[in-house]
This record gives C-alpha cells, sequence and structure tokens, in this order.
C-alpha cells in the first residue's frame, strides 16, 4: 500500500516538522530519512544500523506522519525495551502502545479501544504474541485496524547464522503469507553479508531497500588487556569514571556475584545482573542502573539487549565473549550519547577453551559457533587498528590510517625489541614437547616450571625448559596469541586443543622470516588523543555545575513519574541546556532533544532550574510557554 504522492517540499516539511515538533532533533541522521521513504512508499526493507544508530526513528516516524491513518506494528524481543520506547513515545505525544502479559486487564481494554478508534499509531508485540498461540485471531484483528507495516527490530534473531538465533523469531516468516500487501522492515545492528541476506529470505522480503550504516564507533576508545591481576585491571579502568556509568561483563555468573560485591565493598555503586537471579532482584538491579541510582552493573550476557542508557561511559569484558558481533553489540553499549567512552576487553586464551568446552556441553557447538569464536579470538589477540577490524569484520572498509581512539593507533602496544628471537624460542619448544600440548603446558615449559606432567615427559630436560623464567605468564600467553594470530602457530579444534607449527611457523623458526611482536599495554594507558571533527556531543562550553542541576531535577522527575531518566531527556539534551542556558519556551525550542511536546510539559521546571542556578527571581510569563507560539 502506498502513501498518496505528495509534492516533495511539503513532504520535506512534514517529515522535518514532526522531528523537531515530536522529537526535538534538527535533522535526521545517515540513512533514517531513506528508512523512512522505503517505508512510506510500501517498499520492504532491511535496514542494518549500528547500535546507537536511530533504528527506533526509522519505523517510528512513517507511522506518525502517513496521511492514510493507518498504524504500524513493530515486533519487539523484550517486554522491558517495549516499555522504554513506547514510555518515551508517550512522553513526546506520539500515541503509541504495547500489548503484552504484563498488561492489567483494564489495559489491556484501553489498548484495543485505542485501536478500534484508530488512535493508536504504534502497537509493539513480542513475536509469540504475533505468532503463538492465540495469534491467528490477533492478526486478523490487526487486519481490521488498519495495519500498514511491520518492523521487525532485532531482526538478526531470525537467523541461525547469526549470534543470537530465537527459535520464535523463526516462527515470523509466516508474516509475508498472512499480509501480503503490506511492507516488512527488518532493522539490526549486526549483519554480516550472511545474516543480512538470511533474513531477507527468512521474511520473504520483496526486493527490499537494503540500507547499510557506516560501522565505525569514532566515539568509542578500544582497548585489549591480556588479563593479569583483574582485579587490578578493572579497579584502574573504573578509577579513571567516578560516578560515570559502567557495565562489566563476565562469562560466569559466580564471577559476577564476586565482582559485584568487591567493588561495592571499595564503595563503588555496583549491582550483579545475570540469570540466576530472582526476577524481582534482576529487574530492581536493572532499574537501579537505568534510573541512575547505580554507576557499575556487573552481569551476564543476559544484561543488555535495549539497554538505552546513553550515557555508560565504559565497557569492560573481564572475559573474552563468544563471537565478534557479541562484542561489538556489547561494548556498543557505551557512548550511545556520541560523547567519548570506553571499551576493554580483558582476555586470556583459556577464554576461547573455556567456550568451546561451555558450547560442547550445551550442544550449540557448530561450524558457525566455532567460526565466530575463531574470529573473537583473531580480534583478542590482533595487533591492527581495533576500528578498523571490526569495521571489515562488518564488510566495510576504513579509510582512515589513525583512527586515534584504540590501543594499537595510540601506541599503547610497545613493540618487542628481538621478536625473532623471542618467537623462535617459543616455536622451538612447541616442536620439541612434540607439538601434541596446550598452550599452559607449554608456558610451563618456558617459565622452568616442574609440573607433574612436565617431569613424567622429561620435559624439563629439554634445552628450552626456563628459557623465558622471568616473564609474566599473561604476556608469554599474549605472544603465542599473537604468534597463532599471525598464522605461526595453530592452534587445533577440539576439547583439548593442542599447539602445532604451521609452514610459516617452521620457517619463522629458521629465522627466516619477519616477525612483530608486541607487548601488551602499560600499566597506565595514556587518555585519547582530542578529537578534531567538530562533533557536537562534546562538554565544550557546558556549565557542569548547571549540567548537575539539571541532572538531579531530571532524576526527581523521573522518579515522580516512574520512568527511567533518559524517557524525560538524554544527557545530551541537558549538556545543550547547559550550554546554550534557555532563558525562553523560545530558546528552548532551540535546545537538542527538546520539541514543542517536551517543552509545554517540562518547560517551566528547566528554566526555574536555571533561573535558579543563575540566582535570578522568576520573571516568566506563564503565556509565554504556549508552545503553539512557533519561534520565529
Ligand atoms: P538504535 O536502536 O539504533 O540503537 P536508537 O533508536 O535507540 O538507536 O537511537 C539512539 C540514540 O540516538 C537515542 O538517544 C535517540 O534519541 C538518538 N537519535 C536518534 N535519531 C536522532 C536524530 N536524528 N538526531 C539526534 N538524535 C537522534
Amino acid at each position: 500500500m502506498t502513501q498518496p504522492e505528495l509534492p516533495s517540499a511539503a513532504h520535506d516539511a512534514r517529515l522535518h516538522d514532526a522531528l523537531t515538533r515530536y522529537w526535538g532533533y534538527r535533522e535526521f541522521r545517515p540513512l533514517q530519512r531513506a528508512a523512512i521513504e522505503a517505508n512510506l512508499q510500501g517498499r520492504d526493507s532491511v535496514v542494518v544500523l549500528p547500535t546507537g544508530g536511530g533504528k527506533s526513528l526509522c519505523f517510528q516516524m512513517p507511522a506518525l506522519v502517513r496521511l492514510d491513518g493507518g498504524f504500524g506494528l513493530i515486533i519487539s524481543p523484550l517486554l522491558s525495551l517495549m516499555k522504554d520506547q513506547v514510555d518515551g513515545l508517550v512522553a513526546s505525544g506520539v500515541s503509541a502502545a504495547a500489548l503484552n502479559s504484563s498488561l492489567a486487564p483494564d489495559e489491556r481494554r484501553q489498548v484495543y479501544a485505542d485501536l478500534d478508534e484508530r488512535r493508536c499509531r504504534l502497537l509493539y508485540v513480542t513475536p509469540e504474541r504475533l505468532v503463538g498461540d492465540g495469534g491467528d485471531a490477533f492478526r486478523a484483528r490487526l487486519r481490521e485496524w488498519g495495519l500498514r507495516f511491520v518492523a521487525v527490530d532485532e531482526a538478526h534473531c531470525i537467523s541461525q547464522w547469526g549470534h543470537e538465533f530465537r527459535p520464535e523469531y523463526r516462527r515470523l516468516a509466516r508474516l509475508r503469507e498472512d499480509f501480503p500487501d503490506i511492507s516488512i522492515h527488518a532493522f539490526t545492528a549486526t549483519a554480516t553479508r550472511q545474516v543480512r541476506e538470511d533474513i531477507a529470505n527468512q521474511l520473504a522480503l520483496r526486493e527490499p531497500e537494503v540500507l547499510i550504516g557506516a560501522f565505525d564507533r569514532p566515539n568509542l576508545n578500544y582497548r585489549v588487556l591480556v588479563r593479569a591481576g583483574v582485579k587490578d585491571q578493572i579497579r584502574r579502568i573504573v578509577d579513571r569514571h567516578p560516578n560515570e556509568a559502567g557495565i562489566i561483563y563476565c562469562v560466569s555468573r559466580k564471577e559476577v556475584e564476586s565482582l559485584a560485591s568487591w567493588l561495592d565493598g571499595l564503595g563503588h555503586q555496583a549491582l550483579p545482573y545475570h540469570a540466576g537471579l530472582p526476577d524481582a532482584t534482576r529487574r530492581r538491579n536493572q532499574e537501579a542502573f537505568l534510573d541512575e541510582r547505580a554507576d557499575v552493573m556487573v552481569a551476564t550476557v543476559a544484561f543488555g539487549m535495549g539497554i538505552d542508557r546513553s550515557n555508560i561511559r565504559y565497557v569492560i569484558h573481564a572475559g573474552s565473549p563468544r563471537s565478534v558481533e557479541h562484542y561489538q553489540q556489547e561494548s556498543g553499549r557505551a557512548g550511545r550519547d556520541g560523547l567519548e567512552a570506553e571499551c576493554v576487553l580483558l582476555y586470556s586464551g583459556s577464554d576461547f577453551v573455556r567456550w568451546r568446552q561451555m558450547l560442547d556441553q550445551s550442544g550449540e557447538l557448530s561450524d558457525t559457533s566455532k567460526r565466530l569464536l575463531r574470529d573473537m579470538e583473531r580480534y583478542a589477540a590482533g595487533t591492527r587498528c581495533r576500528h578498523r577490524v571490526l569495521v571489515e569484520y562488518f564488510g566495510q572498509t576504513f579509510d582512515r590510517d589513525d583512527c586515534a581512539a584504540c590501543d594499537w593507533c595510540l601506541k599503547e602496544l610497545e613493540r618487542v625489541g628481538d621478536p625473532v628471537t623471542l618467537a623462535q624460542k617459543i616455536l622451538s619448544t612447541v616442536v620439541r614437547t612434540g607439538q601434541s600440548w596446550g598452550m599452559g603446558h607449554v608456558i610451563d615449559v618456558l617459565r622452568g616450571r616442574s609440573t607433574d606432567q612436565v617431569t613424567a615427559r622429561r620435559h624439563h630436560e629439554l634445552t628450552t625448559f626456563g628459557l623465558l623464567s622471568e616473564m609474566p605468564i599473561a604476556e608469554l600467553r599474549g605472544y603465542v596469541d599473537q604468534l597463532t594470530q599471525q598464522d605461526f602457530l595453530l592452534r587445533t579444534d577440539g576439547p583439548y586443543p593442542v599447539l602445532q607449527l604451521t609452514d610459516g611457523g617452521v620457517t619463522a623458526l629458521k629465522g627466516q622470516s619477519e616477525v612483530a611482536l608486541y607487548r601488551q599495554p602499560r600499566p597506565t594507558p595514556g587518555q585519547r588523543r582530542q578529537r578534531s571533527d567538530g562533533d557536537p556531543a562534546t562538554w565544550d562550553g557546558v556549565d557542569r555545575g548547571l549540567f548537575e542541576a539539571l541532572r538531579q531535577c531530571r532524576t526527581e522527575v523521573a522518579h515522580a513519574r516512574g520512568v527511567p531518566p533518559y524517557v524525560v531527556f538524554h544527557d545530551n539534551t541537558l549538556r545543550d541546556l547547559a550550554r546554550r542556558r534557555p532563558t525562553t519556551p523560545h530558546e528552548l525550542l532551540d535546545c537538542y532533544g527538546i520539541g514543542a511536546r517536551k517543552a509545554e510539559d517540562l518547560g517551566p521546571i528547566i528554566l526555574d532550574v536555571i533561573r535558579d542556578y543563575r540566582g535570578e527571581p522568576d520573571t516568566a510569563d506563564p503565556d509565554d510557554l504556549d508552545p503553539s507560539s512557533e519561534p520565529s
């Protein structure tokens, strides 16, 4: 079903007006406009934008600006995600609702009544609601209510090639049959070509418009450290961000518990989150983090999808995730406000062995999961620009030589003085122990440790025994990883991976190839260099005192309304307010993220805070707050 044609100037104005009026934004982000047009023209689409790229607007706005009065259905995997989006929309004056099991009967009746009377523009549901029990009748109602398009959020969940396959998403394949004449739109942050094509096939999209955004997140500062004294490493990072929000991802629940209580004991407001906690505790902890009552969330991967706290300043992985997709998505939760944030991966080669075992036990060890794991290992042990590696992984090109925002480009990795000799020591130990041992044993020999296994095999009699006795174990592991990554060594698959030399390794052992090895970062990595791209999301010109006063006010409003603070205002909005210090409602509308509805709703409170902060008496004329009096 296609939108009636509008003269293009009027159409432009209509979209722009909605953008400023409801969202308070000045311009579209890359590809948002194209995604909206595809929808309005009734054309299927696959939209791939990184986390924080602004996908929601792409499916929210078309529902609002349609001239035919129809509405849009959004399929989203998580109730919490839906609730936040609906709260945010309603706060901006858009009529939206979610239908899910947590609604009270009278709330449900209200949503149905709104749909019957065509008052609702956006309806959020889970896949189960749509294709589970009772789905047939529900789909028939959707047609009666004038459904115009379906947007599938987190669409990679439909693909078995992806890293987050959800069986209930598979059943969405029937959407096309049920709704042959409306457009279907898939949204995801993570899609290699294979996943992208799988999404389009599974949903039976018809010649979809494929829109793929730039994957680089220049404000994120990536670092990788070999894990050694993990608490100290974490503490150093957390201490760099006093009173700022951060997430620490751990692989196991036990690690989550122990790190959270340790940080708490140090006086940080840290909370645990994992699937083994009672529902109520989990919800409480998540809310405390989103409401800015807690700074640090220590969590397993169970935490995160749809976490829209935009001012997360760091994401630490205390162990490697199982795919680059996971890493990109989890680390991508940092810095959604566009301000500088850091992502630190603390890893050890043993993480990957552990993952293989865990995946094997859960029956998930497949060629796909092994490949994803190997790619992650390559990222971790990599000695190239991290931004480049990530961007290229997602099939895009990176055109800068120096990102100025990763450990490699910031030259935090030190080149080893005589890498050839060091490599020879390691490679020759692998050969002398018969190429049938794992990294732990090879390292024991190099460090001269007479373990039972070492003595039983008489490996303490080898000439390489104890050659690197002074070297810390983590550093040595790092070199083995680098040699593996540079294809001098090969780590076999299976539950007990062993190290073997490749052809390149044989050449290197003879001292006939170039090898570059890097020492892991010095204890205190320097801060990133200043960016020079004039990004508006900076602290330039921001009155910090006023920012804090506004933040306090936001917390109070959020509390009173029972919504997370970012639903009230994003940090970017607070910063812009604390920079421009508006004194009139018209000036308020010039600030980032403030549309007419927000100005009407919260303008008086904000202007009060600014006035109080400046120590001025209240002189505002209440009539001046009428949002219908447009700025000239
Ligand atoms: P995604 O779903 O792609 O991760 P969101 O839709 O949550 O991203 O948007 C990320 C952030 O960017 C949100 O804070 C949102 O308010 C903001 N945003 C989206 N579009 C724009 C825009 N055109 N101008 C300014 N900010 C925007």
